[in-house]
């Protein structure tokens, strides 16, 4: 086929999740479609993947997703004429140990919170249903009947053909070769067949999606690694309907293939490929048999698999394939350049998303927004530490390592670290923190007492950090803390249209006079909360926006993005600027007024406002403002001047007792308090209504807002959901977020946040409880709730509001 001079949009890669793409984009969106593939469909990483699909994972839209490739792939011979080689076999993870049992019992809660059958059974039940396996280790095994395998190849053929079908072009043996740019955005593709004038582009180029990225100066932080599996001779006994099998502690898969196994694993010591460049002309290729780093695989398998040991390897496959820092994927918009679309570094689970991403991304590509909450594969989610390469393949090598370890909460990454430091760090080191990293960031989560060591101890019970976590709590209850927050992300948006630019994309009523606080979302046309952060008026022409770490480049891209076109203002971002303190607790004041020689009393400086004041020789942004519920400032600080201004505050602070305190203790006091954290508790996929945040949406103000018109439609009808407090008085109960919530005996959702009020004594839970019919007060007071930990369930209280100081005295005074 010739390639046409133009396409409305150009996929790029004939893998299955450029062939998915290209499919939903010419099926859902009747778009202009032209998918181009340097060698022919399937080339790359699809070809030779092992098929397993499985569908659970720890966020309830990415489990959407892997739902949706499942009911895709049952459905699409009946409309291509192409068998997709789906096979319902359902899948078995094993457990050897009581931690991963627990694990394995968290895991059940969490599908049974996302509507999926998961079972716990017995060493015999798997032995009855895998009668070739040794189950002698096995404490028990999940079984997810619904999960399966496919043929990787014939799905992606079956989605390429469904894609012409509706009209989509698919070329192969054209490369893409560059890109031309007018103004930051891509007007035509270059290959190696001429030129094709475009709207928009989807990097759906696998490995190669990095170097592709590349020709358009966008970064796609993927890494390239060898993963092996075997394919034996027919093994005597073996059902074709085995379960796939998953067996974490031995870090090996299995599944059945013509009537012998195909069997891999994700090793403690994997080998990347290139950090540089990948080769283009890689179509069907492998890398040589690697029997030695195959063996411990091996060794593990016959163990768990005896018969393994008398039959004969007839293939092996040592291919590469994209894995990314984090073990997610990567889809959306690039920060970069706003029509190039990406969807790539799918961590050996291309085949079960394929179906889904294609859906969501080809939706992306059409509205320019995700259609559900996709945050945690949002491309948006990296920063530009992320253009590191060896960094990216060092980390990205921890994280495959990690595939099959227990999962841990609390568990932090290790390698690349200390990456960006705050100048705090070694006075805080010195102060006993153990770190977290956030996007790179070092933080304090916690500050190990005298003769202890300032080291996490990883269980599934309650965590080495529980009780010194409990005392920074109460020390921040009762007397003065201060948090390191300087990771914080900070942007100033400024100019005479500033004002304007934030009344449409703020929910919350930004035009205030000079010294004032908003605290607002940013809504998507949904409605749904895109991001959730703090702006403080410093100019008439001048914003002082706060946010989390993580969102920086999310955050930043959502404003940029969204500033009407004419307006004239600029949107800077300063994070690296400013450090912040966060100075909490009830002798805040006492602390704050001895060094600074601003009147600080609530009468000169009441909650909600912001202003410039002297501490330690310099000028201070002081945000009256709270994520712990206490009185306190944020005090935004030059970052050369914030080692001196810690120490002022410490040595003013030492009769009142004041002590660094960590992200750990931050945790459960904003629990405690009800603030809502974005991307757990409140995301794309709720409104302010759902979540309680109405109060901080200015419909009854005439100003048209993104967001404004769906929640208008909202209006007045009976809420579906609601985002509502949980405690647990049981002390043994440890919450993790994704227990089912029941109420009267029934499941109505689950939570999105868990974890210890130490103040109120008691376990707490966040999430959001379901009704078709409404959720009204008399709904919710009606009911008797319980919580689904661990796979039991136990009693839990339902609250309205905050659980610690609702009529916010404390925080007013
Ligand atoms: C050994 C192994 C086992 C696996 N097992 C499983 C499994 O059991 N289950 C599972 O879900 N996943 C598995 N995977 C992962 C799965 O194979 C991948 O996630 C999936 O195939 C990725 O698809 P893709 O479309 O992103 O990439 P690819 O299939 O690599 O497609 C990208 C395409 O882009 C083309 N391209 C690149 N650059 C250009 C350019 N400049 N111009 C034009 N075209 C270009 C390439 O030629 C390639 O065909 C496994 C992977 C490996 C290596």
């Amino acid at each position: 086929m010739t390639l046409p001079s133009h396409a409305q949009i150009v996929v790029i890669g004939g893998g299955i999740i450029g062939c998915s793409t290209a499919y939903h984009l010419a099926k859902d969106h009747k778009a202009d479609v032209l998918l181009l593939e340097q060698g022919t469909l399937t080339s790359g990483s699809t070809w030779h993947a092992a098929g397993l699909v499985g569908q659970l994972r720890s966020s309830a839209s990415i489990t959407r997703v892997l739902k949706y490739s499942v009911e895709l792939y049952k459905g699409l011979e009946a409309e291509t004429g192409l068998a997709t080689g789906w096979k319902m076999t359902g899948c078995l993870r094993l457990a050897t140990n009581q931690d991963r049992w627990t694990e394995f019992k968290r895991l059940a809660t969490t599908a049974g919170s996302f509507g999926m059958d998961m079972h716990l059974i017995s060493p015999e039940e798997v032995k009855r249903m895998w009668p070739l396996m040794n189950v002698d280790d096995l404490v028990g095994a999940s079984w997810l009947p619904t999960d399966g395998q496919a043929s990787p190849s014939d799905i992606t053929q079956s989605l390429a053909k469904g894609a012409r079908m509706h009209g989509a072009k698919i070329v192969e043996t054209v490369r893409v070769t560059g890109f031309e740019m007018k103004d930051g955005r891509i007007v035509a593709v270059k290959t190696t067949e001429g030129d094709v004038a475009c709207e928009k582009v989807v990097n759906c180029a696998g490995q190669w999606a990095r170097q592709v990225g590349d020709m358009a100066g966008i970064n796609v932080p993927l890494q390239a690694v060898k993963h092996q599996y075997i394919v034996t001779e027919k093994i005597e006994g073996l059902s074709t309907n085995a379960p796939t099998i998953r067996d974490p502690d031995r870090r090996t898969y299995f599944k059945e293939e013509v009537g012998g196994l195909v069997m891999g694993g994700y090793e403690p010591d994997p080998q990347p490929w290139l950090t540089g460049d990948l080769p283009n002309d890689w179509a069907f290729r492998l890398f040589d048999d690697d029997f030695d780093h195959f063996e411990q695989h091996m060794m593990q398998a016959m163990e768990r698999v005896p018969a393994l040991e008398n039959v004969g390897v007839k293939q092996m496959i040592n291919g590469p394939e994209s894995f990314t820092p984090d073990g997610n994927f990567i889809l959306g918009v690039a920060p970069e350049c706003k029509n190039m679309f990406v969807g790539a570094g799918f961590n050996a689970f291309g085949i079960a998303s394929g179906g889904g991403a294609g859906w969501v991304l080809a939706q992306w590509v059409i509205d320019g927004e995700a259609p559900l909450d996709l945050w945690v594969v949002d491309i948006r989610r990296f920063a530009g530490m992320h253009r590191d390469r060896q960094w990216v393949c060092d980390r990205t090598l921890e994280a495959y390592g990690k595939h099959y370890t227990i999962a841990f909460p609390h568990e932090e990454y290790e390698s690349g670290r200390p990456r960006l430091v705050s100048p705090l760090y070694q006075r805080l080191k010195t102060s006993g923190a153990v770190f977290g990293s956030k996007l790179g960031w070092e933080r304090p989560n916690w500050f190990a007492p005298a003769g202890t060591e300032p080291k996490d101890v990883y269980s599934m019970g309650r965590q080495n950090w529980f009780e010194p976590a409990g005392d920074e709590h109460r020390h921040v209850r009762e007397a003065v803390g201060v948090f390191d927050q300087s990771s914080f992300s900070k942007y100033e948006l400024s100019g005479p249209d500033a004002l304007k630019a934030l009344d449409w994309i703020c929910a919350n009523d930004v035009a205030k006079p000079v010294g004032r606080l908003t605290y607002t979302q940013l809504l998507n046309t949904r409605g749904g909360i895109e991001a959730d952060l703090t702006v403080a008026r410093i100019a008439d022409e001048k914003f002082y926006i706060v946010t989390g770490t993580g969102f920086r480049t999310h955050d930043f891209g959502w404003i940029a993005d969204h500033i009407p076109d004419g307006l004239d203002c600029t949107l800077a971002d300063i994070t690296e600027e400013w450090g912040t303190l966060s100075l909490m607790g009830p002798k805040a004041r006492d602390v704050l007024a001895a060094v600074t020689s601003a009147d600080v009393s609530n009468a000169a400086f009441p909650f909600g406002h912001v202003r410039e004041i002297p501490v330690a020789g310099a000028t201070v942004r002081a945000l009256r403002v709270t994520y712990v519920g206490e009185l306190g400032w944020e005090l935004h600080i030059p970052i050369a001047a914030l080692g001196e201004v810690y120490d002022a505050l410490m040595a003013a602070g030492g009769d009142h007792g004041i002590r660094p305190i960590g992200y750990r203790a931050l945790e459960s006091l904003r629990l405690e308090k009800g603030y809502r954290a974005w991307s757990s508790d409140i995301t794309p996929n709720d409104t302010p209504f759902e979540a309680g945040l109405g109060w901080a949406v200015k419909l009854r103000k005439n100003i048209d807002f993104l967001g404004r018109r769906a929640l208008e439609g909202l209006a007045g009808k009976p809420l579906k959901k609601r985002l509502m407090g949980f405690t647990v008085d049981d002390p043994s109960v440890v919450l993790a977020g994704r227990e089912t919530i029941l109420r009267n005996g029934e499941p109505v959702g689950y939570l999105t946040s868990g974890g210890y009020g130490y103040t109120i004594g008691k376990n707490i839970g966040y999430g959001y409880v379901r009704n078709a019919d409404g959720v009204s007060d008399d709904y919710l007071k009606s009911g008797t709730y319980e919580l689904v930990v661990a796979a039991e369930k136990t009693p839990a209280t339902l609250h309205f509001g905050p659980l610690y100081d609702p009529s916010m005295d404390k925080i007013k005074a």
